[in-house]
């Protein structure tokens, strides 16, 4: 379809919520993006960390194509084998414990709160300055951005915010602090260790749960399956989502074993949640990357790609192959490299360009994305 239609049929019958960049994919392979008039090029984003593995890798399309041939969706008044087994895989890969399916990062988050609300009744929860944790209205309270936020007042009451570079006040009141590992949408800023440590011992001694949010940085990203591996500390619950399904939507909240059994029937639920099909893609992506191996090339890729980057003169920061470097023009930065040099990124504000590439990229396509910023920023 030619591209001035598209933009016509967008501007007649969809909401106009998203700044969508003037080119229409109509091909995925590995790293690879083709448009509609044939153009390759080198996807440095991967769908904000949601394609792990590439575009239409082949053990996550067997594995979809035979799920879909079998069975398709029963909801989950019955059992189905594929969300068992994977609840299995990643609460055992994990925080022991157990595992709610939901459909989004969003959704993960709202079972992590109604979770910590259910424990400590009239609960309070405390974020970090610059966090994202979703548009629900849960998810979104928990969104301390004054954008996002104001015009959606009132939001859930309960939530207060603490400074990116700590203290964490945490008190007798807070059912749970919620943090990202990396911030993501933020701009890519890795957690500041000591206030990471500080939040845990302060949600010890006043009873409170520590949240930590995998949604963009969990799955492999930063080089460990978990952020919270590298960083010594252990959440009591998880969220999971984006890279988990591999480019299908599935989310997940993991509860380590002393909080398993907090919510009781009734308590919470999701019609497609768990269905047999993304559990079935979720399985083949957690198999791939829960792999030393694999997660050792993915922190040898992140340390080229950052080397690459920095050779080039440029202000890089992040974990693994979740990275980001300072432009004065983010915006048109990202739009060049996708328009001159088929290049895809995305800035996550006016000053910041994120690096989200596939977990399998290889040298020589780390190599080339370097050279087309090389030809923007030189
Ligand atoms: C993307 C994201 C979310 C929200 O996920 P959706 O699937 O868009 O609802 C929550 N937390 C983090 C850290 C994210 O990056």
């Amino acid at each position: 379809m030619a591209l001035e239609t598209l933009l016509e049929l967008e501007r007649e019958a969809v909401m106009g919520t998203y700044a969508r960049q003037p080119v229409e994919f109509v091909r995925g392979e590995g790293t690879r993006l083709w448009d509609s008039d044939g153009n390759e090029y080198l996807d440095f984003l991967s769908g904000i960390s949601v394609t792990q593995l590439g575009h239409c890798h082949p053990r996550v399309v067997a594995a979809v194509r035979e799920q879909a041939g079998r069975l398709d969706h029963v909801g989950n008044l019955f059992y189905t084998e594929p969300s068992m087994r994977l609840a299995q895989r990643l609460a055992g890969s994990s925080l022991g414990g157990k595992v709610f399916f939901c459909n989004s990062g969003a959704e993960a988050i709202e079972c992590a709160i109604k979770l910590a609300r259910r424990r400590k009744p009239g609960g309070r929860f405390v974020t970090i300055e610059g966090a994202f944790h979703g548009r629900t209205m849960g998810a979104l309270s928990a969104t301390p951005q004054e954008t996002k936020q104001a015009p959606f007042a009132p939001l859930v009451p309960g939530f207060s915010v603490a400074p990116r570079g700590g203290p964490v006040e945490v008190g007798d009141d807070v059912a749970a602090v919620i943090i990202e590992p990396v911030q993501g949408e933020g701009g890519i800023h890795p957690v500041d260790p000591e206030l990471l440590h500080a939040a845990r011992e302060a949600c010890d001694a006043h009873d409170a749960l520590l949240i930590l949010d995998e949604i963009q940085c969990g799955m492999g990203r930063t080089g460990t399956l978990w952020a919270w591996q590298q960083l010594g500390v252990e959440p009591d619950v998880m969220t999971v989502a984006k890279g988990l399904g591999g480019g299908l939507p599935i989310g997940a909240c993991v509860a380590a074993p002393a909080h398993a059994d907090v919510l009781q029937p009734g308590d919470h639920g999701s019609t497609f949640a768990g269905g047999p099909v993304v559990c079935a893609a979720a399985a083949a992506v957690l198999d791939t990357i829960d792999d030393e191996a694999f997660l050792a090339g993915v922190r040898e890729s992140g340390e080229r790609l950052a080397a690459g980057l920095r050779g080039l003169g440029l202000d890089v920061r992040g974990l693994g192959l979740m990275l980001a470097f300072r432009a004065p023009d983010a915006p048109d930065l990202v739009r060049r490299a996708l328009l001159e040099q088929r290049l895809v990124l995305n800035a996550t504000g006016p000053d910041t360009v994120r690096l989200l590439p596939p977990l399998n990229v290889s040298a020589g396509e780390v190599d080339e994305a370097v050279r087309r910023i090389g030809a923007l920023v030189g």
